[in-house]
């Protein structure tokens, strides 16, 4: 019994990474795309969570998804599919982001200088 919580952990380990949102990352907006959706899309060949999906952050299934930014623990920065309203909560730091487990065949990352830029208003 053990051994099988224990390997599920290993497993854990190289498939999922912790990460946090990354909160007041509304300020930049896309260099070359209409969204974050359409940059994670331009990077990736999976399908984009579909009406339904249990949303990685809340743990609850969810009708829409958004590009959300998220960091890890070494700073690096991601864009992750998450909800709109875990996006809005926490990356418009609304309130505190937890930590959550994201699937890394999932993470594409991203650089604010090389992929962003700033929001015109
Ligand atoms: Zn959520």
């Amino acid at each position: 019994m053990n051994d099988v919580v224990e390997m599920r952990d290993n497993i854990d380990k190289f498939t999922r990474l912790k990460v946090k949102h990354l909160s007041g990352s509304s300020k930049w907006k896309p260099k070359e795309f209409e969204s974050w959706k359409d940059f994670w899309l331009s990077n990736k060949t999976e399908d984009w969570p579909k009406s339904g999906t249990i949303c990685d952050c809340c743990r609850e299934k969810k009708e829409t998804f958004v590009g959300g930014h998220v960091i890890d623990d070494k700073e690096k920065k991601y864009i992750y599919p998450v909800c709109d309203s875990c996006n809005s909560t926490y990356g418009e730091g609304k309130e505190e982001s937890p930590s959550f487990y994201a699937q890394k065949f999932l993470l594409v990352p991203f650089d604010e200088k090389i992929d962003a830029k700033p929001k015109e208003d």
